[in-house]
C-alpha cells in the first residue's frame, strides 16, 4: 500500500473505530500536450500524477465522510453545500441518479494533491469516491462509465464546468503511460511514456498565482473559437485547417492558428513517443508554449519564466499547462538534472520577486485503483 492510503487506512481506523472493508486511491492528472483543444472538439494527453487521494470505506447506518485534511465529519449533502463534502456527495448522487444499488457507507479521504492548483484534485477525490463504491456494491462499472458519472456529479452537483479529460486521466491512465484522448469521440488510448527507462523525468512547477482571473479570459478565448469555426462555417474548430487561416484576421485568427497547429502537435507528440524520440516530443512541448503565449496569449511573467530557465538547463522542452493565467507549467528533464533546475526556478523567482513555487518531479502513474 501507498503512504497516502496507509493514511485513509489510519484515518479511518482513528475515526471510526473499526476496519474499513475497502481501500481505494486515485491520481490527479497534469496534461503534457493539447491546451485549449479540449471545447474545440479536439485532442489532449494527459498523465496521471504519482500524487493521489485515497479512501477507506465500509458500511454503516448514515453515510459519513472524514477528511483527514480538513479533519473534519461531514454528513451525505443532499445538494450542493460548498464544502469538500460536494464531491464524494456528487458521486453518490450520480450514481444514485443511474438507480445504482448503494447502502449508507462511511469512508475516510486523504489526499496529496495540492488543492485548486490545476492538478485536478477533484477528479482525483471524485474517481477515488466512485470506484470506492463500484468495488464495495459490486457495481461493475467500466473505468469510462465512472468517468462520465464523475464528470456529470463535478458539473451538475458540485457546478463546475469540467471537460471530461480530468475524470478519463485519473480512472484511465496507467503507470508508464499517457493517454491520448480525442474529445470529441471520447476515444482514449494508451500511449507508451517510459521515461525513467529513458533517465528522464517530469517537473512541475507550480507558481501558486491564483488562476481566479482567469475565468474572463478563459471564457473570452472559448468564444474567439466559437466565432473562428463561425467564420468557417464549421461546428468546432478540430475541423478547420492552417489554410483556412486566411479568412480570419486579427484575434480570431491567432487563436484558431493556436488550436489547430495545437491539435496536430498532439498528434505529432504521440507518434515521436513511440518512437521514444523524447528530444522531439521535447521540442513539440516549447512548441506548444509558443503558441500558447504568442497566438492564445495566456501565459503569464511567471509561466514564462520557468519555460526559459528549463530550456536553458537542458530541459528537452518545457511548457504552461492547463488553461493558462496562472497555475502551473511542466518540463521534460534528465532525471539527474531535476537538482539543479529545481535549485536555479527557486533562486530565480526569489530575484524577480515571484511568489515562492512549489516544484516536484514525477514519473507517469497508474490511475484510479482499489488497492484492498
Ligand atoms: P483542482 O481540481 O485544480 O485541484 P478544484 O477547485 O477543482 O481544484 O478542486 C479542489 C477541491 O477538491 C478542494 O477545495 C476540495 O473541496 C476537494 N478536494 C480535493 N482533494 C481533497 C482531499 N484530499 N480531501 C478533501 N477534499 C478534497
Ligand atoms: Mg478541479
Amino acid at each position: 500500500m501507498r503512504e497516502i492510503e496507509q493514511r485513509a487506512l489510519q484515518a479511518y481506523r482513528e475515526h471510526f473505530l473499526e476496519e474499513p472493508l475497502l481501500i481505494a486511491s486515485a491520481p490527479g492528472r497534469v496534461n503534457l500536450i493539447g491546451e485549449h483543444t479540449d471545447y474545440n472538439g479536439g485532442f489532449v494527453l494527459p498523465c496521471a500524477l504519482d500524487k493521489r487521494v485515497a479512501v477507506a470505506i465500509g458500511l454503516s447506518d448514515h453515510t459519513l465522510f472524514y477528511s483527514a485534511d480538513f479533519e473534519e465529519t461531514r454528513p451525505l449533502c443532499e445538494k450542493r453545500g460548498g464544502s469538500w463534502a460536494d464531491y464524494p456527495s456528487g458521486v453518490v448522487w450520480a450514481m444514485q441518479e443511474q438507480c445504482l444499488a448503494l447502502q449508507p457507507v462511511q469512508a475516510a479521504f486523504a489526499g496529496e494533491v495540492p488543492l485548486g492548483s490545476g492538478l485536478s484534485s477533484s477528479a482525483a477525490i471524485e474517481a477515488a469516491t466512485a470506484i470506492a463504491l463500484d468495488g464495495l456494491f459490486h457495481l461493475e462499472m467500466r473505468k469510462k462509465g465512472l468517468a462520465v458519472l464523475c464528470q456529470h456529479a463535478e458539473n451538475a452537483f458540485v457546478g463546475v464546468n469540467s471537460g471530461i479529460m480530468d475524470q478519463y486521466a485519473s480512472l484511465l491512465c496507467q503507470a508508464g503511460t499517457a493517454l491520448l484522448l480525442d474529445c470529441r469521440s471520447l476515444e482514449a488510448t494508451q500511449i507508451p511514456l517510459n521515461l525513467a527507462e529513458a533517465g528522464l523525468a517530469l517537473l512541475i512547477c507550480d507558481t501558486r498565482v491564483s488562476r481566479e482571473l482567469g475565468a474572463t479570459g478563459y471564457n473570452e478565448r472559448r468564444l474567439a473559437c466559437e466565432r473562428a469555426a463561425y467564420t468557417l462555417g464549421l461546428k468546432e474548430l478540430r475541423d478547420a485547417h492552417l489554410e483556412d487561416l486566411d479568412k480570419h484576421c486579427g484575434e480570431e485568427q491567432k487563436r484558431a492558428r493556436h488550436v489547430i497547429t495545437e491539435n496536430a502537435r498532439v498528434l505529432q507528440a504521440v507518434q515521436a513517443l513511440h518512437r521514444q524520440d523524447f528530444g522531439a516530443f521535447g521540442r513539440l512541448l516549447s512548441a506548444s508554449h509558443r503558441s500558447l503565449r504568442e497566438d492564445f496569449e495566456v501565459s503569464t511573467p511567471e509561466l514564462d519564466a520557468f519555460v526559459e530557465i528549463a530550456l536553458h538547463s537542458s530541459a528537452l522542452g518545457a511548457r504552461l499547462t492547463g488553461a493558462g493565467f496562472g497555475g502551473c507549467a511542466l518540463a521534460l528533464v534528465r532525471s539527474e538534472d531535476t537538482g539543479v533546475l529545481l535549485r536555479k526556478v527557486q533562486q530565480s523567482f526569489e530575484a524577480r520577486g515571484f511568489t515562492r513555487p512549489e516544484c516536484f518531479s514525477f514519473q507517469p502513474a497508474s490511475g484510479a485503483e482499489i488497492v484492498k
